[in-house]
């Protein structure tokens, strides 16, 4: 079975039904999709392509994003969706190492990838979807879809090598159904008139929830900016109705800080995730736009699946353990298991801290090209996440922080996450970041960079001392920031993520 057979299911079920919108503009109905992605499909092997070929796409979001991913599974054909703002350097790495005899690309990203290229001898043609050769693909004779074993890969997932060399996540037809399964089961139904709007890449997490979107032939909105501005949401907002976002915590936290008062009345549901959310960000969120908000935690590995917090979570107001549940990540979705594991790979007891494991066929099928790396990470049957957190009686899983963020100040073990949770209560903190950093007497030491709000920067001094009285009050002494730095912004990558491997740089210079 493929993916990709959505798409034809769609069209026949749904002909006139909006598919593919850019802004408020409908490009095409899923009739006229499946058509214009069957040319394209025919167009790549005329290319020299073959299923199980992998074709690289590199872009900001676009309308092009979504017809040449399903024409890339329409033609049985592997997709290697990458961030969009990687050096060529990165880019030619993840090209040789995935062997793309073909990238497709924005503008903006046509020379980088041009450059890379020109040093990776597989890659063959670099299509720019602005050109003649990108509209000349769909103008031949359509194509039949492929057929594909459910193990056959659809998806390799780059990660983001914060460790090492990125390395390529292989999902595959049957992880991706299983995908949207979990979807429907603990996050939300779809209609056939909604739409999901793309304004977080679509190389990632917004890009898999295009699949739930296309199995119930609803339209995938991509925004004419290509990213996420909170003013032309909201006015897509006015046009689309059944609206489904994905958002980092720090895109949900922009909208929430937007001017004005726009309720954002189409927006049915926000999934947020990615990233931590902190309970007074989510609880800001809902004051504003009311209860829209679900959250899932996952990965690459298994991707936008390992626990889900549904809106009847966030909706329970009365709930004797809502702050709790409201800072977990939810509860492990219904089609898998996660378990708590020490370094011997036992199980450890409710409440105990350790890694977090996860065991389902949502699970990748390995990493492309690194079995040492595979089996690793799938040892003893289970991903191992490299998360650290606890589960609760009832299963709710609290996470803490990645065991390379965790800080160690005189032997005690330093959450930065509980940390920033604290910090974050004070009203004069915007956004903030706790990293350890190294201390001849205590092994490593609390700092915290934050973000203030602009009416505290005139009195820093003043501010920063109520910080510490703030944390002296809320937690325990050796947990408390030794040292602030005021930083206008904190350096975050392209899904939202907070590099706190640069804050420990600008500790070091
Ligand atoms: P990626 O593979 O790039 O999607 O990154 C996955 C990582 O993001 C996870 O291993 C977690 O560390 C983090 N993450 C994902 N979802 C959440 C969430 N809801 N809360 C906290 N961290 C998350």
């Amino acid at each position: 079975m493929n993916i990709a057979q959505w798409l034809v299911r769609a069209a026949h079920d749904h002909p006139q039904a909006p598919a593919l919108a850019w802004g408020r503009s409908v490009l095409h109905h899923h009739g006229n999709l499946a058509r214009h992605v069957s040319a394209m499909g025919a167009g790549l092997w005329k290319l020299g392509l073959s299923p199980g070929d992998r074709v690289g796409l590199v872009m900001r979001n676009h309308p092009a994003y979504w017809e040449s991913l399903l024409a890339i599974w329409y033609a049985g054909l592997v997709a290697v969706p990458i961030h969009s703002q990687l050096h060529p350097r990165e880019l030619a790495y993840i090209f040789s190492d995935a062997g793309t005899p073909v990238v497709i690309a924005h503008p903006s990203t046509l020379s980088a990838c041009e450059q890379a290229a020109a040093v990776c001898p597989e890659v063959r043609h670099v299509i720019d979807v602005a050109s003649a050769n990108y509209r000349r693909l769909a103008q031949v004779e359509p194509m039949a879809v492929v057929a594909r074993e459910p193990s056959d890969l659809a998806w390799l997932f780059y990660t983001s090598g914060t460790t090492g060399r990125p390395k390529g996540v292989m999902l595959s037809h049957h992880n991706l159904r299983t995908m949207c399964g979990h979807y429907f089961a603990d996050v939300d139904t779809i209609a056939v008139r909604d739409c999901v709007v793309h304004a977080a890449p679509m190389s990632h997490g917004s890009g898999l929830y295009a699949l739930p979107h296309l199995a119930q032939a609803a339209c995938n909105v991509v925004p004419e900016s290509g990213g996420f501005d909170a003013q032309e949401l909201f006015d897509l907002g006015t046009h689309w109705q059944g609206i489904t976002l994905f958002a980092a915590p720090t895109m949900l936290k922009r909208l929430v800080e937007a001017p004005g008062d726009d309720p954002f009345s189409g927006l049915k549901t926000l999934v947020y995730g990615g990233g931590p959310m902190y309970v007074a960000d989510i609880q800001a969120a809902m004051s504003r736009f009311g209860p829209r908000f679900a959250q899932i935690y996952g990965q690459g590995e298994s991707p936008m699946s390992i626990t889900v917090s549904p809106k009847a979570i966030h909706q329970d107001l009365h709930h004797p353990r809502r702050a709790l549940r409201l800072a977990s990540v939810g509860r492990a979705f219904v089609g898998l298991e996660v378990r708590v594991m020490n370094e011997q790979d036992q199980q450890l007891p409710v409440g105990e801290i350790g890694e977090v494991c996860v065991r389902g066929p949502v699970v990748m099928q390995g990493y492309w090209r690194n079995p040492a790396a595979s089996a690793q990470t799938l040892r003893n049957g289970w991903l191992h996440t490299g998360d650290m957190g606890c589960l609760d009686k009832e299963g709710f899983l609290t996470l803490k922080d990645r065991s390379k963020d965790l800080i160690i100040s005189g032997g005690s073990n330093i959450y930065p996450r509980e940390v920033e949770e604290v910090l974050l209560l004070h009203p004069d903190v915007s956004e903030v970041s706790v990293v350890g950093h190294p201390h001849p007497d205590w092994g490593e030491e609390v700092v915290a960079f934050v973000v203030l709000r602009p009416q505290s920067l005139t009195q820093t001094a003043q501010t920063l001392h109520n910080l510490d009285e703030h944390c002296l009050q809320h937690m325990a002494r050796f947990k408390r920031p030794k040292h602030y730095r005021v930083v206008s912004q904190l350096p975050k990558n392209e899904t939202g993520k907070v590099l706190k491997t640069e804050l420990r740089q600008l500790l070091h210079v």
